[in-house]
């Protein structure tokens, strides 16, 4: 944990923004002051608990109880739910389907629909949009909304939400970890980023990862509740969501605990512990063998395939004895897996730098030579697509190497990086 750092909202803010605004890869579609208060100078909070008078978040059941306690008939409870997950009516005034002395009753309760504005999107060539979300005590966290199209012509949106406001973790790849910690999220500003992707979409979200700011694991609570919301009143399937870690102690456990129906991401980036300590600093409290143990039992409790996440940092980790060592450990882990090998991007002060590709293909050669992968030649599955944005090489199933060119990394650093351009790509790739 540290102490609010060089401007968590410069972080946020600036350094995004900024590179976004370059002209060849990004339009800027909105924007709107932002309030003369800014989060950098508050005090940290690192609460998350619900806060009591704010709707989204609640369920049906909880929602009639609020209208009978306020005099209503239950009924009014679920059509309470419709205008928040249906309708996603944004204030209590506008409930205009309720009774006017029932809306009233809620406002003078202290009674709030519990959404944020968006303070500014950016569009990258390829779709993807980034929202900033202004909470209400200032602060800004990000949320990219990623849209694939299939052959069909339906479209796959993935929302990447963030579940804390900055990471404590520090790991050394990361910016979010540089701009430091100043909050975990509440569960409707969870599940008020997916409300968001889909206004701006005007589309429904089908996938959602926990993938932006923040180490869910240090925020399970929130992550959870914000969970069963998703699943339960926003409608998403929980096989549609992702939830990513770089390993917190005894999280993994209690995760796989509540048996869901959820993919687990381990963010690995290094096939043993002593390199990994060196990329991930909070790795030195969960051993490498400690880990694979929890997201072993994760896959024995739900059933569910994790995802190893593993950024290729030139000259760091990314070497064919690493690719072997990443091989060997994975055998011994057993079925059950799937890795996403994801060059780095380099960001602003940032030591470390992005693989050759030739690099990049000799690793995953040594994957696909051990049966990590189940294509043949990584070499002949180069595929260019510079229409999007995204270069990829394709290695189906158990790997998938992802090549971001500079029009992709506009808008996302480190965490957020790796799960929305690589998802973004991921799904392109399936298509
Ligand atoms: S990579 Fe994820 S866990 Fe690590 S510092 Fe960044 S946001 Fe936090």
């Amino acid at each position: 944990m540290m102490a609010i750092s060089m401007s968590l909202l410069q972080h946020v803010c600036s350094v995004p923004i900024a590179r976004a605004m370059r002209p060849r890869s990004v339009t800027v579609i909105s924007s709107r002051s932002l309030s003369t208060t800014t989060s950098s100078s508050s005090t940290p909070s690192r609460a998350s608990q619900v806060d009591p008078h704010v709707l989204l978040g609640m369920s049906e059941p909880e929602l009639q109880q609020l209208a009978t306690d306020l005099g209503q008939q239950s009924y009014r409870g679920k059509q309470l739910h419709h205008l928040i997950y249906q309708r996603k009516v944004k204030e209590i005034q506008d409930f205009s389907q309720l009774p006017l002395v029932f809306r009233n009753d809620l406002q003078e309760a202290g009674w709030k629909v519990g959404r944020s504005p968006i303070f500014q999107t950016v569009t990258a060539a390829d779709g993807t949009v980034k929202l900033l979300i202004r909470l209400e005590d200032n602060r800004l966290i990000e949320t990219v909304g990623i849209p694939v199209e299939d052959e069909k012509g339906s479209m796959r949106l993935t929302a990447c939400v963030s579940s804390q406001v900055g990471c404590p973790l520090r790991c050394s790849f990361c910016a979010t970890g540089k701009g430091g910690f100043s909050r975990n999220l509440q569960r409707h500003e969870i599940v008020e980023q997916v409300l968001a992707v889909e206004e701006i979409f005007k589309h429904r979200v089908t996938n959602v990862v926990f993938m932006g700011m923040g180490e869910p694991m240090l925020n399970l609570k929130s992550v959870l509740e914000a969970h069963r919301c998703l699943n339960k009143d926003v409608q998403i399937g929980q096989r549609m969501i992702t939830i990513s870690t770089v390993g917190v102690p005894n999280t993994i456990k209690k995760l796989a605990s509540h048996k869901l129906q959820s993919t687990l991401a381990l963010s690995l980036h290094a096939p043993n512990q002593k390199l990994r300590e060196t990329i991930i600093p909070s790795a030195k409290s969960y051993p490498l063998d400690a880990i694979m143990k929890d997201c072993k039992e994760y896959f024995l409790e739900t059933s569910r395939r994790v995802s190893f996440e593993y950024a290729l940092l030139a000259g760091v980790n990314d070497r064919v004895e690493h690719a072997k060592e990443l091989a060997e450990l994975l055998h011994q882990w057993g079925r059950g897996h799937h890795v996403n090998l994801i060059p780095f991007n380099p960001i602003q002060g940032s030591d470390y730098k992005r693989p050759h590709k030739k690099a990049i293909q000799a690793f995953a050669a040594v994957l696909e030579s051990r049966k990590i992968t189940s294509r043949a030649d990584a070499s002949q599955s180069l595929v260019g697509c510079v229409s999007d944005g995204i270069s990829h090489l394709s290695l189906p199933q158990s790997a998938r190497i992802l090549l971001l060119d500079d029009q992709a990394s506009w808008c996302l650093q480190a965490c957020s990086l790796w799960c929305n351009l690589e998802f973004a790509s991921a799904l392109r790739l399936q298509k």
